[in-house]
């Protein structure tokens, strides 16, 4: 690819995209329940071969997706997004076995994956995320045995250890192992079963409680507990990549990435209402079981799979915001030039046109740093975390100036509910917080500049 524009046929796709996600996606996302996972349109993001490309081609189509579907159904880019973080890990870092009995359902859409990583304690600053857990060794107590005291004890949402679903390993009871009472009753009821039956939390209920800790034996067998905060497609997932420590103040060296079915024993979880209706949750760990089987990469190494996760989709989550932004703008055009103001139309006015002139400008910019942020990424150049954090960055913040501009220009009508503008107004938001806060970007570019000058000879 040039530097500056995009091949024919890579400009006919995202032309393709923006028509697929207005007249196939649009219409299944509307009938969709805010804040839940929207299974139609995931399984038709399957159908469409999209959630295919998402492992088979490079980080430059993937921006090319998010931009097009975010251009025309912001929800669909979304879900499609979300395949791409919660699965990555798996793809990228899986055994055989992981990789043959997930990622065809989630190629599919017919699997829901997500990626939790984020804790109440550790949202920047991921490398605190801690973790508490019991020893665990092959062939231990029965299978049947009761997980969370005895049977009846403490609600549970997930089937018991002695149910389908749980891995091979002995299970002795949170009594019995010195697990610390569950935090907070603001993540996983008792009672409140996982997935299907978790509720939305009500607006400006914060779940706290402790972090997330995993603690490992000889046996490499370990029990999850804890919680996971803000977890986009929890509690409706079916599996989950979490991230949990398996060495105690090792920083990021001490956390391993896990594989967890959404049916694991002990997994409780419950949806959060969020300014854009978002699928999103909490997670609560209660002694949950996991294996060496369910290991993505390896132990004390999980934090290089997040990070190479997140390098891969910072660039493309500036891919969403140019998608939004481009949207935002091409909405004032019309309007402007729709408009009747003054004896003529808005346009009409310089003010109006140059803000016009103004938000196409940095759109475009913004949009040519992400092309070649993603393009690095492929071509395996230098400098990609600091090229990724510009693209994140940039695209984001001019995003939500853009969108906010295109608000001013329509008035009124952009804030009614319903409309285009009062969507990407809530929906421009959060990517300025998420995968890295725009605080956090500056930081690794200043990171990467001063190591580039101290390694000046
Ligand atoms: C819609 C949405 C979806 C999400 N989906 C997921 C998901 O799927 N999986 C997941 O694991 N997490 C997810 N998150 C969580 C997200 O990654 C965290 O919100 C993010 O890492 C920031 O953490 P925090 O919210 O705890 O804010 P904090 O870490 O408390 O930071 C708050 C603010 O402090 C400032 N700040 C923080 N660090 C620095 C710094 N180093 N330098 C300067 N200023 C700083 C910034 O202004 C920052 O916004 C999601 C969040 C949202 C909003």
């Amino acid at each position: 690819m040039p530097a500056f524009s995009l091949e024919p046929e890579q400009a006919a796709w995202c032309a393709e995209l923006r028509t697929l996600a207005a007249e196939r996606l649009r219409p299944l996302a509307e009938k969709g329940e805010p804040g839940h996972v929207n299974r139609p349109l995931v399984t038709e993001l399957g159908r469409l071969g999209l959630l295919d490309r998402l492992f088979t081609s490079g980080a430059l189509d993937l921006c090319l997706m998010r931009e097009s579907l975010a251009y025309a159904c912001t929800e669909a880019e979304t879900a499609l997004a979300l395949q791409g973080l919660g699965a990555h890990p798996v793809h990228a870092h899986g055994t055989p076995e992981q990789r043959e009995r997930w990622l065809p359902g989630v190629r599919a859409g017919s699997v829901v994956a997500a990626f939790a990583l984020s804790e109440p304690g550790a949202g920047s600053d991921a490398a605190a995320l801690s973790l508490r857990a019991e020893p665990e060794e092959a062939g231990g107590p029965s299978r049947g045995g009761a997980l969370v005291g005895e049977a009846g004890d403490l609600p549970r949402g997930g089937a018991s250890v002695g149910e389908p679903g749980g891995p091979s390993c002995g299970a002795p009871s949170v009594g019995e192992s010195g697990v610390p009472p569950r935090a907070s009753a603001s993540v996983g009821e008792p009672g409140v079963p996982p997935r299907a039956d978790a509720s939305v939390a009500q607006p400006g209920v914060v779940p706290t409680g402790a972090s997330l800790a995993a603690e490992a034996d000889g046996s490499r067998c370990w029990r999850l507990s804890g919680e996971k905060c803000w977890i986009s497609n929890a509690p409706e997932a079916d599996f989950y990549t979490v991230f949990a420590r398996t060495t105690p103040d090792a920083g990021a060296r001490g956390v391993t990435a896990f594989l967890v079915p959404a049916d694991r024993p002990g997994l409780t979880g419950t949806g959060l209402d969020m300014l854009s209706p978002h699928p999103i949750g909490a997670l609560h760990f209660d002694a949950v079981p996991v294996t060496a089987d369910d290991v993505l990469g390896e132990v004390d190494r999980g934090f290089r799979v997040a990070m190479g996760t997140l390098n891969l989709f910072r660039p493309s989550v500036g891919a969403f915001a140019v998608g939004m932004a481009q949207a935002a703008l091409d909405a004032s055009l019309v309007h402007t030039a729709q408009r009747d103001a003054f004896g003529g139309k808005l346009r009409d006015l310089q003010a109006v046109a140059h803000q016009v002139a103004e938000m196409a400008v940095r759109t475009e910019a913004a949009r040519l740093m992400v092309y070649a942020a993603a393009t690095a990424y492929d071509d395996g150049a230098d400098g990609v975390p600091k090229r990724a954090a510009m693209a994140k960055l940039l695209a984001t913040e001019t995003a939500q100036y853009v969108v906010d501009a295109a608000v001013q220009l329509h008035g009124a009508r952009a804030l009614r509910r319903g409309h285009l503008l009062e969507h990407l107004y809530r929906e421009v938001r959060a990517p300025r917080v998420y995968e890295g806060a725009s605080e956090v970007q500056r930081g690794i570019i200043a990171k990467e500049l001063y190591a580039t000058l101290e390694a000046r000879p």
